[in-house]
């Protein structure tokens, strides 16, 4: 039987391709999206499928559709666009998980909540494992994301024990790959097009932070399997890639995979850039039998063809 699934955020990067996997699975597809910073683009292809379905909503309102899973992402995800406007990105994070919840409740739906390596903050210990508490500054820029997304994962749980709503949480390590946002502002968007244009590759700090990137496939793959996990695992679960670089490592990289002439230049460090980050990925190798497959090589390869393509349609101009 065709299951019928809510993806929030479905226009965005990881839920774009999410839409897609559902469908090719052969569930029936509610893309729900206020496109912030999602693409009707991203989707474009799939309107044609009588059993995809986009609705403009903004996930802070309530909802009443009837679905039998949730795959709740909608939320800005990149540092500059969830600071644009903080305040809309908390309530994103909290009344949207709010709504989603209480229309998870109403149906008796499972639900899978999008939460974010940033729940660790500037992390102390090296990798990350789910027991890690976190260490977040409440009051700092990145704050609206990091604790709207840490009160989410207290309001996934909260359900869980309160109404026995069947819930997932997955913690999701930097992802990247083909339908970022060209002006997505994350590291891997900004470097590729930069070497791309030939115009000065910008590291932030002395680019000795680290961060593990994993690319798009794996990352639905994980996702994916997650929610159709047993009842009983609720996570949270990192998921990522456990191979680690440095952001000055990584421009190198792009650089040298590009053949771009692009000169690699120093810009200050945003506030509270947190100093390193790779996630410990034993729970979901344990329960899920997942790990990533795709090398940095290879996934940067894909994700440079993709934004060399959107150049020459000119779509960056
Ligand atoms: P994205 O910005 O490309 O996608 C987010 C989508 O949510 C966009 O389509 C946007 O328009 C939509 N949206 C934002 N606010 C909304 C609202 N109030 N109502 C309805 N739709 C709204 O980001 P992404 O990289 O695809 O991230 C998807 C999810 O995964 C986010 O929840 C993010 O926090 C999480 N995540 C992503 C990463 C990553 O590296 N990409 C890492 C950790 C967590
Ligand atoms: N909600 C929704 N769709 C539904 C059911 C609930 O958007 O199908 C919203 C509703 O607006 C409510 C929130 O989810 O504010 C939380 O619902 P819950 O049932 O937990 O709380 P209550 O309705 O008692 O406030
Ligand atoms: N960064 C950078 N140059 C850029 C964009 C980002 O050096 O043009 C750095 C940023 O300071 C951070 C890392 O790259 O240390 C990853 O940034 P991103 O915004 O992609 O995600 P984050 O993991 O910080 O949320």
């Amino acid at each position: 039987m065709k299951k019928r699934i809510l993806v929030t955020g479905g226009a965005g990067f990881i839920g774009s391709h999410l839409c897609e996997h559902l469908l090719k699975e052969g569930d029936e597809v509610l893309c729900v999206d206020n496109f912030y910073t999602g693409r009707r683009g991203n989707i474009a292809h799939l309107l044609t499928n009588p059993y995809f379905e986009v609705m403009r909503h903004d996930i802070c309102f309530p909802l009443y559709v009837e679905v039998d899973e949730i795959y709740n992402l909608a939320c800005p995800a990149s540092p500059v666009h969830y600071q644009f406007d903080p305040v809309q990105t908390i309530k994103t994070a909290v009344h949207g998980a709010i709504n989603m919840l209480g229309l998870a409740k109403r149906l008796k739906a499972k639900i899978l909540q999008a939460s974010t390596s940033e729940v660790y903050g500037d992390p102390t210990i090296h990798p990350q494992p789910e027991t890690y508490w976190g260490n977040v500054n409440p009051i700092g820029l990145r704050s609206c994301y990091d604790e709207g997304k840490r009160c989410a994962e207290t309001l996934f749980f909260d359900y869980h024990r309160q109404h026995k709503l069947k819930i997932k949480v997955a913690r999701i390590f930097n992802t990247y790959g083909p339908k970022m946002h060209p002006n997505d502002g994350r590291v891997i968007s900004n470097f590729i097009i930069q070497a791309l244009k030939g115009e000065d590759i910008t590291v932030f700090g002395d680019g000795r932070q680290t961060r593990s990137f994993c690319y798009i496939d794996d990352m639905i793959y994980g996702i994916v399997k997650l929610m159709e996990s047993p009842d009983d695992f609720t996570g949270p679960v990192n998921l990522g890639n456990p191979s680690e670089f440095s952001i000055l490592e990584l421009a190198e990289k792009v650089k040298q995979l590009t053949g771009s002439k692009s000169k690699i230049v120093f810009k200050p460090l945003p506030q509270d850039d947190p100093k390193q980050r790779q996630p410990d990925i034993t729970l979901a190798k344990e329960k899920l039998d997942w790990k990533p497959m795709v090398d940095i090589e290879e996934g940067l390869k894909k994700t440079i063809e993709y934004f060399e393509a959107l150049i020459t349609k000119h779509v960056l101009l």
